[in-house]
């Protein structure tokens, strides 16, 4: 392959991402956008590898067979809501990746001298630094989302003090690391520091920020990809690590929009702490009525509307298919069905969207939480399946709530609210519910699947 053909099917690659990147944007338009994606890949890595400059063939195969068999393994395997552990894990190769890219850069660069020198060496120490941050960050995030490690912030003494602190020696190895012109130990200190900062960081940041983690971490894995191109002279990796870096970053912002947090406190971390832990929100307990299956079901005979908010627990039951016969089934009588969906409703962006479309649930009736909040009063009955933060009250009315500010959808305004879930515990923040306590509420407990199997024989 010539130098020449190499770059334009650099060029063609890169158009594909960013066509998939559009695609991805609407549920239309998403297997269009995969396949994009996935025809860009295999155009890059096969101008990568028939690369004329490329050499030692034979060991880039068996290592690509070797990870593809073990990426295709895990990827049959997972469930759709172990997913983000799926990507944390994975954006942790990405920093390891960068890590290794820039020792071996700085091992074997060549015979540069002079500025360009410089230059070469600021490329590896920042490529390593926002590796080793990615690395240890996303194995931190995969331990919490599997629960390994508590979900909890960890809040150690002084822990914005150590954070800085960890940045400004960093930024002094820099200098040192490009003035003595590559010193291995400014680099080795580095990297021990960037992985610790990269550990700290997630581990002070609560459970119900991880979704904003996970996005900012495949914001970090782009740029980590990007710092390995420049290193690499690769402009491909550097076109595709700032994709996936701005991406992930405009999606971190939209995220944060969707929580009402800026982006530097959930950075900074320790959401859910600040005393706020204690608030009344945890503490609130009172009656609350049950009810079984016969009973949701004549209440949905005679609603004429009605909103299905779903949430994690509708993933874990897997009960995205008796809701979408449910759903056909109340269509077919009359009434007015939607879908309100809470930006962080699941454990991923989009979870519930890509649950209810492989249903076959139609587009236009899922709105998302802006669509449909205002239309909460008008509403006879709402279904809660499995959802719990996305759905909590406190977060408007309790300031010292831990999750206070953050946008949720109103079920509370509609005139009864069914809530199923298997037990009165709290969702992935800690945080009781006072929904469920309010007289328009009822709760129907057991599996999500199971109950809505019920409801459609009731019917
Ligand atoms: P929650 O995690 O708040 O609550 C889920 C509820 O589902 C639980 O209360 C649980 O109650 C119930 N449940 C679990 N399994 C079942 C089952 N088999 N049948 C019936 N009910 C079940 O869910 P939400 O979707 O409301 O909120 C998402 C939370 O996750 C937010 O705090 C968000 O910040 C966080 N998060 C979101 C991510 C994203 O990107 N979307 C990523 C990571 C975290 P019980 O145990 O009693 O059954």
């Amino acid at each position: 392959m010539s130098q020449g053909l190499v770059t334009a099917s650099y060029i063609v690659a890169a158009v594909l991402f960013i066509m998939s990147l559009a695609g991805l944007s609407k549920q239309e338009s998403a297997k269009a956008g995969n396949w994009f994606g996935v025809a860009g890949m295999t155009i890059a890595l096969l101008a990568t590898i028939f690369n004329p400059e490329v050499t030692g063939l034979g060991w880039i195969l068996l290592a690509m067979i070797i990870g593809g068999a073990i990426g295709v393994r895990f990827a049959l395997k997972v469930e759709m809501t172990e997913m983000p552990e799926l990507i944390a894990v994975l954006h942790s190769f990405v920093g390891l990746a960068a890590v290794f890219v820039g020792y071996n850069t700085y091992i074997d660069h060549g015979d540069m001298s002079g500025a360009i020198l410089n230059i070469h060496n600021t490329e590896v120490f920042l490529g390593v630094f926002i590796g080793a941050v990615t690395c240890t960050g996303s194995v931190v995030a995969f331990g919490k989302l599997r629960g390994l490690i508590s979900s909890k912030p960890l809040t150690l003494p002084h822990r914005h003090k150590l954070n800085l602190a960890a940045l400004v020696v960093s930024a002094l190895l820099l200098i040192w690391f490009v003035q003595v012109e590559g010193s291995t130990f400014a680099l080795l200190v580095m990297t021990l520091i960037a992985l610790a900062f990269g550990w700290h960081l997630v581990a002070s940041i609560g459970g119900a920020d991880m979704p904003v983690v996970i996005s900012m971490l495949n914001s970090y894995s782009g740029w980590a990809a990007a710092a390995a191109g420049f290193m690499l002279s690769n402009d491909l990796l550097i076109v595709t690590g700032a994709l996936v870096g701005s991406s992930g970053a405009i999606l971190s912002y939209i995220m944060c929009k969707a929580m009402n947090r800026s982006f530097i406190s959930v950075i900074a971390g320790g959401f859910g702490t600040d005393g706020a832990s204690a608030s009344s929100g945890e503490e609130e307990d009172g009656e609350y009525t049950e009810v079984n299956a016969e009973d949701v079901a004549e209440m949905l005979k005679n609603s004429s509307s009605v909103i299905i908010t779903p949430g994690y627990g509708m993933a874990v039951a897997q009960a995205q298919y008796p809701v979408a016969e449910l759903v056909s089934k109340l269509r077919a009588a009359g009434v007015k069905v939607r879908f309100g969906i809470h930006p962080v409703a699941g454990r991923l962006p989009g979870h519930m969207n890509v649950l209810l479309a492989e249903a076959k649930v139609p587009y236009d009736v899922v709105l998302e939480m802006d669509e449909i909040n205002d239309d909460f009063d008008d509403t006879d009955t709402v279904l809660v399946i499995g959802a719990n933060d996305t759905v909590n009250p406190a977060a408007s009315e309790d300031p010292a709530s831990p999750i206070a500010g953050m946008p949720v959808l109103e079920v509370w305004k509609a005139q009864q609210v069914v809530v199923f879930k298997r037990s009165m515990n709290t969702g992935y923040a800690g945080v009781q519910n006072p929904l469920f306590f309010r007289e328009n509420s009822v709760m129907l407990f057991g599996d999500a699947k199971d109950s809505v199997d019920n409801i459609l024989k009731a019917l």
